[in-house]
């Protein structure tokens, strides 16, 4: 018998309940109590952002966001699906979007990639499906297109940059299929939203945004505040700097 008490497991969630003591200690307990506000007048974050599930590119550890800062939606690789009239079939991403956008009236959207990123490796690997996996094949495969084009990549292209490449292309294929859902289209053309895209590079630590104006992603320098990618991120992408 595996000794339960002593397991990773058992471990990893004694850690986090201790986290939760700390957190308890700074939010609950001193002379600022932020919670209280937050109940009392609700919730008003100004940025949504959709984010990868991976453990290692959480949008709050990374931008030190406090308690309200950030309305989040994470699915594998980040993906935003194109709009669609509602049949009757749950949406998960496209009900946090909405809510974020028409009930919380978010003033940005920052699609939050990542390098390394296991749900864009397994659409660049299996696009055509696996036996292994019931629901990530139809998932991933929304970005499928995007595969396509990075298979005429140049070809003394390595693997890596490859993967890159597609990572970020998947961030600005999102950011077109927000635009696909109208009350975003109405918001961004009114100037009331303002859409971008962001790659955490987690072997470099840094973010690269896409830039609105040139259509290319580029290194953030501290204190710059990025211009949103908005809607001037669509046409092929060249490797080239990206
Ligand atoms: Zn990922």
């Amino acid at each position: 018998m595996p000794d339960r008490e002593h397991s990773s497991g058992t471990l990893a969630l004694r850690r986090l309940l201790r986290g939760f003591e700390h957190f308890h200690d700074s939010f609950f307990e001193g002379d600022d109590r932020p919670y209280e506000k937050l109940v009392s007048e609700g919730q008003s974050p100004r940025v949504l952002v959709i984010a990868c599930s991976d453990s290692r590119s959480d949008p709050a550890l990374l931008t030190e966001a406090q308690p309200g800062d950030l309305f989040v939606v994470r699915n594998v690789a980040a993906l935003v699906p194109a709009y669609e009239k509602p049949r009757g079939v749950p949406k998960g991403t496209s009900a946090a979007v909405e809510f974020g956008v028409r009930a919380l009236e978010v003033d940005h959207i920052i699609v939050l990639g990542h390098s390394h990123c296991g749900g864009i490796r397994f659409l660049a690997e299996r696009r055509g499906g696996s036996a292994d996996f019931e629901f990530l094949p139809d998932w991933v495969a929304m970005a499928g297109e995007m595969v396509t084009q990075m298979e005429n990549l140049a070809s003394e292209a390595g693997e890596a940059e490859r993967l890159r490449w597609l990572e970020k292309a998947a961030i600005d294929l999102s950011l077109r299929n927000l635009q696909s859902f109208p009350w975003i289209a109405e918001r961004v053309k009114a100037g009331r939203l303002a859409l971008h895209g962001w790659h955490f590079d987690l072997q470099h630590g840094q973010i690269q945004a896409l830039d609105g104006a040139s259509g290319r992603f580029r290194a953030v320098a501290p204190g710059e505040l990025p211009s949103p990618a908005c809607g001037c991120c669509e046409g092929l992408m060249e490797l080239v700097g990206r």
